[in-house]
């Protein structure tokens, strides 16, 4: 269930604004950002990728930029007041409703913030399984000059999605919130079944 958390004045006429969020989880490699893309593409919806946010941040030069970018490359996992500030800035200034969130949140600290400061809760959680060989072998695939895509980094970012951001997920499944995926397939494949949860929303 979706709470009205902003209210945008139109004609003098104060319309509320819902919001509705998805998360995307699933493994480093899982292709959350693949199939996040593709729904973007068929049904318009807005696609924030946490560590894409983070990543811009870590730019900024600032202290705490370079908090992020260290914290990156050894694989852990940002404090939840970062990420649910760029979360929050990035849907009000997207103007719109209905938002796939890509990769957050990572452990339970990050959940109870979010509902916390949003008092969101999400309409179901897209949950992308996939073996630890296959995501690997993707990641070592692509080249996009990430600092946390070599071997070292991976493994810890694997041990992390087991030991911190699978619970996320068990919570969820506990309120019958979670679509499980079957993500060691081609990405078509893959997509044909995602969508279908798309077409009723
Ligand atoms: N990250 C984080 N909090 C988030 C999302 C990402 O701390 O909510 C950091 C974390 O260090 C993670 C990295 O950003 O390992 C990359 O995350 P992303 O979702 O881009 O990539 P994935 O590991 O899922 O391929
Ligand atoms: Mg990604």
């Amino acid at each position: 269930m979706a709470v009205v958390t902003e209210t945008a004045a139109t004609n003098g006429v104060s319309t509320a604004v819902k919001h509705k969020v998805i998360f995307v989880l699933g493994g480093p490699g899982s292709g959350k950002g693949t199939q996040s893309a593709k729904l973007v593409s068929e049904f318009g919806v807005v696609h924030l990728s946490a560590g894409d946010l983070l990543r811009a941040h870590m730019k900024s030069g600032s202290k705490e930029g370079t908090m992020v970018a260290d914290m990156i490359a050894n694989g852990q996992i940002v404090p939840s007041y970062v990420t649910v500030g760029l979360l929050q800035d990035a849907m009000r200034d997207s103007g719109k409703g209905v938002f796939l969130i890509d990769g957050f949140p990572r452990n339970e600290e990050n959940r109870a913030a979010f509902e916390e400061q949003t008092k969101i809760t999400p309409e179901f959680i897209l949950f992308f399984d996939c073996p630890a060989e296959t995501m690997e072998k993707r990641l070592l695939g692509r080249q996009e000059g990430r600092t946390d895509d070599n071997l070292e980094t991976i493994r810890k970012r694997f041990k992390v999605f087991e030991e911190q951001s699978l619970p996320v997920v068990q919570h969820y499944e506990k309120t019958g919130r979670v679509a499980r995926i079957n993500a060691d397939r081609d990405p078509e494949d893959v997509y044909r079944e995602v969508r279908r949860l798309f077409e009723e929303l």
